[in-house]
């Protein structure tokens, strides 16, 4: 199988599960883990922030970040190809109760004259703007840069409205390979940034939020509110540990190889890509005359994983598990069965 599938389905490295195996442990509810409390040293660090917290998915960081931001009520201004919107199962209506301003922009990325026009002005019949929320990559745009010049005009708008400022780096590791812009540039202008050690990175587990130290207390409850308290999971942070010094080097790689594959594609007539769209490690093309899921279908039966993102949108994603020679194959199945012109 080539599983193309996303950057999520990797399977722990040699190394890493050794570096698991011989990690030192202790209960993190009562913050004795020494690795757990080294790797949120370490990535509050590389972000530039005060504090950091461990904790066990992407969702559940961006979610206690925004229970810490907004109160009932409150709007959140969001893109509409967010993860957030898109993918966390209505956890912020349920959980924060917060509704979403959910703006339309180019390639899932906002001007800060679109921010500074959805800012409500505050009249008592409105709900109250609290918090302005980016993602870099931007996943469903087919994993995109958000470009910094961009990230620091909206914090300016931000700034000036007195709102509050989240970013969901999920893939932010991608986009510093990609640019060579520093996390820590990206994250600057952010009062919190999640980031997670499961996509790219090639950890069986984790994320990471970070942020000043009196929001991260009351993330710290919440962490363990929304049931994400955790015991000797040193285990798991020493995975994203040993990702950050033995698997971040490599993504440029991944990059690479999804490079080579959305240019193969894009001598294929039976599909459409936009090839400026592949920033990283993910390729997004559109089926020309048909949809995605018999596609998707033939493709499986020649061992190749890709997902739908839409009616007749496939997404491609590279990962450490996945060879240029995969690639090569995976090009040479796609035009056998899809590069005849008929
Ligand atoms: C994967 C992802 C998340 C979090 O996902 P989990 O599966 O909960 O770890 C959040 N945001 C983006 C952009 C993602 O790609």
């Amino acid at each position: 199988m080539i599983d193309l599938r996303s950057d999520t389905v990797t399977r722990p490295s040699e190394g890493m599960r050794r570096a698991m195996y011989e990690a030192e442990v202790g209960d993190d509810v009562f913050g004795e883990d020494p690795t757990v409390r080294r790797l949120q040293d370490r990535i509050a660090a590389l972000l530039g922030k005060e504090t950091a917290l461990f904790v066990p998915s992407g969702v559940m960081s961006n979610q206690i970040a925004l229970k810490v931001h907004t109160r009932p009520g409150d709007e959140v201004i969001v893109e509409r190809q967010s993860h957030l919107f898109n993918y966390e199962s209505g956890a912020p209506g349920l959980l924060s109760g917060v509704q979403m301003n959910v703006l339309d922009g180019e390639r899932g990325t906002l001007t800060g004259a679109q921010v500074a026009a959805a800012v409500r002005p505050g009249y008592y019949w409105e709900a109250r703007s609290r918090l302005v929320w980016l993602e870099n990559t931007i996943n469903k745009a087919g994993g995109t840069i958000y470009p910094l010049e961009r990230i620091e005009e909206v914090a300016r708008v931000a700034r000036a409205h007195h709102l509050a400022l989240h970013l969901d780096g999920a893939r932010l590791w991608n986009a510093s390979a990609a640019t060579g812009i520093s996390e820590q540039a990206y994250a600057a202008p952010f009062d919190t940034v999640s980031v997670c050690l499961s996509k790219g990175l090639g950890a069986p587990i984790g994320s990471v939020l970070a942020g000043p130290a009196d929001l991260m207390q009351e993330a710290h409850r919440y962490r363990k509110l929304f049931g994400g308290g955790m015991r000797q999971v040193g285990i798991l942070a020493a995975a994203g540990l040993y990702a950050l010094d033995h698997h971040r080097p490599a993504l440029a790689e991944d990059h690479a190889r999804a490079r080579r594959l959305a240019e193969g594609i894009a001598t294929l007539p039976a599909f459409r890509i936009d090839l400026d769209t592949v920033e990283t490690n993910i390729v997004m093309f559109d089926v020309v005359d048909g949809e995605a899921a018999p596609v998707l279908e033939a493709l499986k039966a020649e061992g190749i994983l890709m997902v739908p993102f839409g009616p007749a949108t496939i997404r491609a994603t590279t990962h450490r598990d996945v060879t240029h020679a995969d690639i090569d194959r995976a090009l040479a199945i796609l035009t056998r069965l899809f590069g005849a012109t008929s």
